[in-house]
């Protein structure tokens, strides 16, 4: 698949885009741009390409979902990317969400406890030619300690709490971003790691599927 260039469903990312952008979740320039090239309809499998440009989120193997498109731009813009970061996220499901970091950060590894859905967020990061992702097949609420330290976490699945692994491998100054909560709906929280203690946001509440161990 050529990554870079204008394929079928063009038009229709374009309009995923410009809708993004009205409704004020997508806002940097260097994201918009990059979720102009990745092509999400190859990473919902095959059958369901079609729909791959709608908002709202979608069934992928293992009874899991990818993220609709406006809480990855909404995640994305809170992790504040930069090209020198190297990023941790635990979940990684279709690959999306990490396609996209991979073109906005140096270095992507993500964690994923489910090994059909590993295989299946490798195949499609190959598809596209992504070769800035590592996707480790284990329990991610212990986060990855062999890559460590990340100077940005992101979970993209509903956890009880911020695991002690993660804020231990975050760099001092760093950001991480994760629906916490225990029922259907959690907060959208960011935490960033100071030299003295922890800053917590909160950014409204989301709907994640829930951290398995
Ligand atoms: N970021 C993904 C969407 C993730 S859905 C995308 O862009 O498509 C949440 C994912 O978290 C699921 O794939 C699920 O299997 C995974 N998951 C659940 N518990 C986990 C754990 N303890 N460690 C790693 N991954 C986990």
């Amino acid at each position: 698949m050529d990554f870079e260039g204008a394929d079928e469903f063009s038009e229709k990312r374009e309009h995923m885009v410009a809708d993004l952008i009205a409704n004020g979740y997508l806002r940097s320039e260097r994201i918009i741009k990059v979720f102009l090239e990745v092509p999400r309809h190859a990473f919902v499998g095959e059958a369901n390409e079609r729909f791959g440009y709608a908002d709202y989120p979608m069934p992928i193997p293992g009874g899991q979902t990818i993220s609709a498109p406006h809480m990855v731009a909404c995640m994305t813009e809170l992790l504040e990317p930069k090209k020198t970061d190297k990023v941790l996220e635990i979940g990684a499901g279709s690959g999306y969400q990490a396609a996209i970091l991979s073109r906005l950060v140096k270095k992507v590894y993500t964690v994923e406890i489910d090994e059909q859905l590993a295989a299946f967020a490798r195949a499609n990061l190959n598809r596209v030619g992504v070769k800035n992702v590592q996707v480790v097949a284990a329990d991610g609420s212990q986060g990855y300690a062999k890559a460590k330290p990340y100077d940005k976490v992101i979970v993209t699945c509903a956890t009880p709490e911020i695991f002690a692994p993660w804020l231990k491998q975050l760099k001092t100054g760093g950001l991480l971003i994760a629906p916490v909560g225990v029922g259907f709906y959690q907060e959208l929280t960011r935490i960033r790691k100071k030299s003295k203690g922890l800053e917590s946001q909160n950014f409204g509440g989301c709907v994640f599927v829930p951290l398995r161990r």
